[in-house]
């Protein structure tokens, strides 16, 4: 069991949660009873992308353990100065299908928005870690031209808020974008790729989440990789999310070390299912510079699936996919 010794954080507000996020590795060490000399860090990629981590999320760690699945998600490992050949910046060729800054049209009906510049929490394996957001976001001065853009392209029927992670900005500010992406008769979806109901549950028990009735059928993706991410908090999170109308699904990534084996897959998929989280996709890693430790391959990935599927009810079973550049949509491998 994780002992909880420090709990003063959970009176916090959300927006003071994400303000006292622990910002370098003594005192996410401290806070977790390791020594920094049993882990391997890098300034180099401390540097590169600095460590944030939210209390919350840090509360679910297990003491003492310096392979916790959750720590690993968030320490700058000095594997990620190790260099494998075809990691790049931007596996995902993103810069060719930015329109307008902070939109993304890269398949025919969905259009991705992103909406902020920060994340609650860092995650080492993610391909934003190289984007350049200050150039790239969504801010109320850019609206005139996102809109005129979802105006001007009748094929686009959802729109997804993205980032960083759209739920760092206000419940108001997000009212009002909704609203008017709502006004737009052919967007008829309105989907969230967030993490922080997982990692600042607090994001939503203490909102108002009325900007979410702006569309009839919601969306909400959430971002789990590994059971011991999911607590009662979390679970409560998801309750509000679909009492306010919305679908809750997940999506995880495959990573090495951290959720590739059958067991974590079993257990991660179960607890989702029992928390109100229907499955979407596993991805296989994307090829992004600093990631070689987490990479899993393509066989890899299948042969898990195809084991899941053996022990698991279709209703539990998300889709393996890769993003490949240049293909009308993610690729199904199972
Ligand atoms: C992943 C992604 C989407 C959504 O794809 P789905 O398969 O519908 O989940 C949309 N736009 C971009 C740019 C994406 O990367
Ligand atoms: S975009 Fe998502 S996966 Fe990437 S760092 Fe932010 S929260 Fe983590």
């Amino acid at each position: 069991m994780i002992q909880q010794t420090d709990i003063s954080w959970q009176t916090q507000s959300w927006q003071t949660l994400l303000q006292s996020a622990i910002r370098d590795v003594r005192s996410l060490c401290e806070a977790l009873q390791l020594d920094p000399s049993d882990l391997s860090i890098s300034s180099v990629a401390e540097n590169e992308f600095p460590l944030l981590v939210p209390l919350p999320f840090v509360s679910r760690m297990e003491k003492g353990n310096p392979l916790d699945p959750l720590l690993l998600q968030v320490l700058n490992s000095s594997q990620e100065e190790v260099n494998l050949d075809g990691l790049v910046e931007d596996p995902l060729e993103e810069s060719e299908h930015n329109p307008i800054p902070g939109l993304l049209h890269k398949y025919y009906n969905r259009v991705l928005l992103t909406v902020t510049p920060s994340c609650a929490i860092h995650c080492r394996y993610c391909f934003r870690r190289h984007f350049d957001y200050d150039s790239n976001n969504a801010g109320r001065s850019s609206w005139p031209r996102l809109l005129r853009y979802l105006n001007e392209h009748p094929e686009l029927d959802e729109v997804i808020l993205s980032g960083g992670d759209p739920l760092v900005a206000s419940d108001s500010y997000l009212q009002s974008l909704t609203e008017k992406i709502a006004a737009i008769k052919h967007i008829r979806q309105l989907r969230i790729h967030t993490r922080l109901p997982v990692v600042i549950p607090q994001r939503i028990l203490q909102s108002d989440l009325s900007w979410l009735a702006s569309f009839t059928n919601p969306v909400v993706v959430l971002h789990i990789n590994h059971a011991r991410e999911i607590d009662a908090d979390v679970t409560l999170a998801v309750k509000r999310l679909k009492d306010a109308g919305a679908e809750v699904l997940n999506q995880a990534v495959l990573l090495k070390g951290i959720n590739d084996n059958l067991d974590d897959q079993l257990d991660l998929q179960r607890t989702c299912f029992e928390s109100g989280i229907m499955p979407y996709y596993l991805h296989l890693p994307d090829r992004v510079k600093g990631t070689a430790h987490f990479q899993v391959t393509e066989a890899r990935g299948r042969e898990l699936m195809e084991n899941m599927k053996a022990r698991l009810s279709g209703y539990m079973l998300p889709n393996l996919v890769v993003e490949q550049p240049g293909n009308t949509s993610k690729t199904r491998l199972i």
